[in-house]
């Protein structure tokens, strides 16, 4: 805190410089604020700093520095109220804020980030065997209803905390390469955890590297062949989940009609896929736009068959491949001609 004379002679600083301003035909408030807004913006959504370590920087108020992140000053009943004219002080010292790693502390606390490559990494070490209630047993600054808000409200939620981003990240390192079994997981749990993710082709660690996995735009590389025929028949062979990449390929490369030339729906194969654990029909039911479940037991049960376009979505649905729900197709045996 600054003592009570300081204040008064920068208070009386501030007076002189603007009536100085006023005479030379300058007024102390400006609309031209938008590069410094834009400025503080990026510090503040895609760098994670917090409005407290701008403040701590540039002087200007956190009360201020957030209104202009929102654009706006306060909110009526008309609604908000748009920021039009800002203090040229106020521009000049928030466009000499300079980028700082968000901080792990309390004072940093409240700095976001966007929530992509901490999903990730979330997703990751369930696909590996480590459930929820573990990973946020591991770390103070996390919930299990945290991590549980991350996997299923992301799509809409645009940003999340940095502290959270941070924990995830030293939970990432130390036990992205750790067996859960060697950790104290029981083998029952881990076998559920996996296919639970696997069901919603999360991706494992080993789809990740160092380069990758900060990177927004890059994608889980699950064969080292995906994008190309050969990654789709690595997928195939090895029962991943079907990557974007390979199902793009998939849709690009064959016709509804010639997907499965050789391959038969077969009730066996999913009944089987459907007795792995944590796998519930009626929700699956649910998601394929069935009302109830009758029409999946009846495919279960061989008494009816899915369409070509049904069973590619109940396979999408399943996580797995189309052929992984197949049996290849006895070859008909030539009738004889009769002539
Ligand atoms: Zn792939």
């Amino acid at each position: 805190m600054e003592d009570i004379p300081a204040q008064i002679a920068h208070r009386r600083r501030e007076q002189k410089r603007r009536a100085y301003l006023a005479a030379i035909g300058k007024p102390a408030l400006s609309a031209d604020f938008h590069a410094a807004q834009a400025h503080i913006r990026t510090l503040y959504f895609e760098g994670g700093m917090s409005a407290e370590q701008m403040r701590r920087q540039c002087g200007v108020s956190t009360n201020i520095i957030t209104s202009v992140i929102r654009g706006h000053r306060r909110v009526t009943r008309a609604g908000p109220e748009p920021i039009v004219r800002m203090r040229r002080t106020t521009i000049d010292r928030l466009l000499t804020v300079r980028y700082e790693t968000p901080l792990d502390s309390k004072h940093g606390a409240g700095a976001r980030v966007p929530p992509q490559t901490t999903l990730r990494r979330l997703q990751a070490l369930i696909a590996h065997g480590y459930n929820i209630k573990w990973l946020a047993a591991q770390n103070h600054r996390l919930t299990g209803q945290h991590l549980s808000a991350l996997l299923t409200r992301t799509k809409g939620q645009r940003y999340i905390m940095a502290t959270t981003a941070q924990a995830m990240t030293e939970l990432y390192d130390k036990y992205h390469a750790v067996d859960p079994a060697h950790v104290g997981i029981r083998p029952g749990q881990i076998e559920q955890t996996r296919c639970a993710a696997r069901r919603r082709g999360y991706a494992p660690p080993v789809c990740w590297d160092d380069d990758t996995i900060n990177d927004p735009h890059a994608v889980p590389e699950w064969t080292g062949a995906c994008g190309t025929p050969d990654g789709y028949l690595i997928h195939r062979r090895e029962r991943l989940p079907l990557c974007p990449a390979c199902a793009v390929f998939r849709t690009n490369h064959t016709s509804p009609e010639s997907a499965l030339p050789d391959m038969e729906f077969s009730p066996l194969k999913l009944d089987q896929v459907l007795r792995e654990p944590g796998r519930a029909p009626l929700r699956i039911a649910r998601a394929l736009g069935h009302p109830n479940g009758k029409t999946l037991d009846m495919w279960r049960q061989g008494t009816r068959r899915p369409q070509q376009r049904s069973l590619a979505r109940l396979a999408s649905v399943l996580g797995v491949c189309p052929e992984d729900l197949c049996d290849a197709r006895p070859r008909t045996p030539l009738q004889p001609t009769q002539e």
